[in-house]
């Protein structure tokens, strides 16, 4: 047995939106690490952020991870009901030390970062409050809320070994004594209004702590709020876990993916008709490698990940990627599944089908041609919706030289057996009758019957149509 703690990771989401692309990254990664190692993932929901958190953000996210498959062993655990914890820890370092109360004011600190930038220096805090033996602090003014700051050591490095950027050393000389608890905002009551509210930074280290984790996986945009952290580790004299920051996502165009170049929650690929299979296939192999796997189930994820082959340089977002990797999982997805997620797409688009078993079939005919469940939804509505098939579609197939042959089918559909064999021996007596081959009369049934030139085999497709609706729509050759 190894005297190693058990391995305990988490995600940390703030409920200021929906889960984002990033985020359900690194949670896949955290999450695929501590199944790796038979530990623990736990779920946190920084909701400090009193102004912008809100309870639809947070239920998205559940749903999202939910949907993703993405289990946590504990949680959600929210900051804002740890209060009192971020209270009695800011106490305690007050208490020895490692901490103390500013009362500074937001216009005294304009005015000390203004006269700093009129020297030509780099603004900081000028640890005005930071008591040193035989320094007098100022008079405490009357009236001023403070905020504790931690007293950041003054000397020396903060270094580590990050578990995807290799060693980072960062001289303490360049930060500043960061605030870690500050009054509520004006407007909230409860515990806040009389505890404070801590920042990211203290929270943060607090509750990895508190709740025993061992190794962070987050995105990069982090590192440099860490070695604030570690810092606040060391004054609590508690374990430091492993870091590992995980390189942004850029969009196609290079620049950091966000909501304004498209899609970035995963919500919006759920409903862009994603499998969730596919996705985390697709977002593992976004910043981790295993040699040149590409696709692979997150039970073989799982058993691979091992925190090795994270990529150090930011991958880019490749939509066409993605669709490719969906296509393969709806390809192998089961059709009796394919049909349940067919009828909540149409559903959305006011087309209520409850003929599951056709649904089933129409899954399997077209899901090869298929990278999302929008598309087979696609496919499958002209089934239900009207056709409208285009001007040159018609012009072009449904010909003159056609129009008899198609008469004449549609009165053989009109009498025969609705099954696949029977369809095709009557189209294929048409074909015989008017003296043409099949390259000139399917184009124009598909035309027709399903607004589009091209289909999986005619014979097969017709079957899925009810009778009356294919002789309908025949009626107008
Ligand atoms: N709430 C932070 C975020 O969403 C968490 C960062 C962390 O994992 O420490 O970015």
């Amino acid at each position: 047995m190894s005297d190693m703690p058990e391995v305990r990771t988490r995600i940390a989401p703030s409920p200021t939106g929906f889960l984002h692309l990033g985020t359900a990254r690194t949670a896949l990664y955290s999450w695929a690490y501590a199944r790796h190692h038979g530990g623990q993932f736990v779920l946190r929901i920084e909701d400090t952020d009193v102004a912008r958190s809100t309870q639809d953000s947070v239920q998205q996210i559940l749903d999202s991870m939910h949907w993703l498959g993405l289990d946590y062993d504990e949680g959600p655990i929210y900051q804002m009901q740890r209060l009192a914890r971020y209270h009695a820890v800011a106490e305690q370092m007050i208490a020895a030390g490692t901490a103390y109360r500013c009362y500074a004011t937001p216009e005294e600190l304009d005015a000390m970062r203004e006269a700093q930038r009129a020297r030509g220096e780099k603004t900081h805090y000028d640890g005005r409050w930071r008591p040193a033996p035989g320094k007098t602090l100022p008079p405490v003014p009357p009236g001023v809320q403070p905020v504790v700051r931690f007293a950041n050591p003054p000397h020396g490095h903060v270094r580590w070994d990050d578990l995807v950027k290799g060693a980072i050393s960062i001289g303490n000389e360049e930060i500043d004594d960061l605030i870690i608890l500050r009054p509520a905002p004006e407007g909230v009551a409860g515990d806040a209004s009389a505890l404070g509210v801590p920042t990211y930074n203290f929270a943060v280290v607090v509750d990895d702590w508190d709740m025993g984790i061992t190794h962070v996986f987050r995105g990069d945009e982090h590192i440099n709020n860490t070695p604030w952290q570690i810092n606040i580790f060391r004054a609590l004299g508690a374990p430091l876990p492993a870091f590992g920051h995980c390189p942004i996502i850029l969009g196609d165009d290079g620049l950091k993916l966000s909501k304004r170049r498209g899609a970035v929650s995963v919500t919006a690929y759920q409903d862009a008709g994603y499998l969730p299979e596919a996705m985390l296939n697709y977002l593992a192999r976004l910043g981790w490698s295993h040699g040149d796997d590409e696709l692979f189930s997150v039970e073989q994820m799982v058993q691979w990940f091992d925190g090795s082959h994270l990529a150090r340089s930011p991958a880019q977002w490749d939509p066409a990627k993605l669709a490719w990797v969906n296509a393969h999982y709806i390809k192998a997805a089961a059709d009796s599944r394919l049909a349940l997620l067919v009828q909540a797409q149409l559903a959305t688009r006011g087309v209520a089908v409850d003929d599951l078993p056709l649904l089933e079939r129409a899954s399997a005919l077209f899901k090869d041609r298929c990278s999302t469940v929008v598309e087979l939804a696609d496919w499958t509505g002209m089934i239900f919706v009207p056709v409208e098939p285009a001007a040159e579609e018609l012009a072009a197939h449904v010909t003159e030289a056609v129009r008899p042959a198609l008469r004449s089918l549609r009165d053989r559909l009109a009498a025969v057996d609705w099954d696949k064999a029977t369809i095709a021996m009557a189209l294929n007596e048409t074909l015989a009758s008017h003296q043409l081959k099949m390259p000139q009369l399917a184009p124009a049934v598909r035309v027709l019957v399903c607004g589009r030139a091209q289909t999986p085999s005619i014979d097969a497709v017709l079957t899925l149509f009810p009778r009356h609706t294919v002789l309908e729509r025949l009626q107008g050759a």
